[in-house]
């Protein structure tokens, strides 16, 4: 028999998602953090990179703010309007104490229950190999959460006023091959349709399909595969890793 998902946590008020790239929380956990502002939560966006190496046709000066734009109207349609960058280059990124600096920082400021970050792991589900700079944020995500409440790993935090946070209760790993709890996609999933489709530039410089019939067959196939996991409903699956 299959091993079923378990339901996220659901008792938690505030959330920061740290992931890579523009685009990267829109392929899939869009649909869950719909759902999860609709019921009151608070969820903050943390970008390292404005994606800007990510369009083969425009030079990377002209998509950094593009896709910033672009990934601040996303987060908007989920009911997210806290968007922060790092600064990071794209497809460069280094897992290492700087990052891992840079993100405890941001969960000291934004004291989250939940952390969500994208798949740290060396490959995808089908064994497509997962990109350095989602190896580097995942893992300093994960690090971080627990850098962030201790005073002594980064005492230069502390001068800069801000205290310890060892408030973290989980952090889930969106895109995860090994995935252990879902949320159900049905609610957010024509939120995160829209959300993903903001993302305008970025699709069409992908593909020359429409761009909403790219989208929406992306997602069907990636919220349903593992509905014989989860009752059969759609799901937005992550890797939750309890603290
Ligand atoms: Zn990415």
């Amino acid at each position: 028999m299959t091993e079923q998902l378990s339901p996220m946590p659901e008792d938690w008020q505030r959330a920061l998602a740290v992931v890579a790239h523009p685009d990267d929380l829109e392929y899939g956990a869009a649909a869950a953090i719909a759902a999860w502002t609709d019921a009151g939560k608070e969820v903050s966006y943390l970008l390292a990179t404005r994606g800007e190496a990510g369009i083969d046709g425009i030079h990377p000066s002209k998509a950094a703010p593009l896709r910033e734009r672009e990934q601040i109207a996303s987060a908007a349609v989920v009911g997210v309007t806290t968007v922060e960058f790092l600064d990071y280059r794209d497809g460069v990124i280094e897992y290492g104490l700087p990052v891992r600096r840079n993100i405890a920082a941001a969960i000291r400021r934004h004291r989250p229950e939940l952390v969500i970050t994208l798949n740290h792991r060396d490959t995808f589900h089908g064994g497509f190999w997962n990109t350095p700079d989602h190896k580097a944020v995942g893992r300093a995500t994960l690090d971080a959460a627990t850098d962030a409440g201790n005073r002594w790993i980064f005492p230069e935090l502390v001068d800069q006023g801000l205290e310890p946070w060892n408030g973290v209760r989980w952090v889930a790993v969106a895109a995860s091959p090994q995935p252990t709890h879902a949320v159900d996609a049905t609610p957010g999933y024509e939120r995160a349709v829209r959300s993903l489709l903001e993302h305008r530039a970025y699709i069409e410089g992908l593909t020359d399909e429409d761009p909403e019939t790219y989208v929406r067959s992306f997602l069907d196939e990636t919220l349903s595969a593992n509905a014989p996991r989860f009752g059969g409903r759609l799901a937005v699956t992550f890797e939750l890793f309890p603290r």
